[in-house]
């Protein structure tokens, strides 16, 4: 099961939806900006069942 949250690129501040996978309680993923097209790592955890980002940073 996937659902996505939203982040601010740390290149261009413009709002990315990043797609994860809800059976994970930790994770870090990367994913192109849609918008500059740079490389986003994120890092995900879950509390009380939502997703919170912990970390955006530049690869
Ligand atoms: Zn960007």
């Amino acid at each position: 099961m996937d659902d996505e949250v939203l982040i601010a690129c740390p290149y261009c501040w413009l709002q990315v939806s990043v797609t994860f996978d809800l059976g994970l309680a930790r994770q870090s993923l990367v994913q192109d900006c849609d918008n500059c097209c740079n490389p986003i790592e994120v890092e995900l955890k879950f509390a009380e069942g939502y997703p919170q980002v912990v970390s955006v940073s530049k690869l």
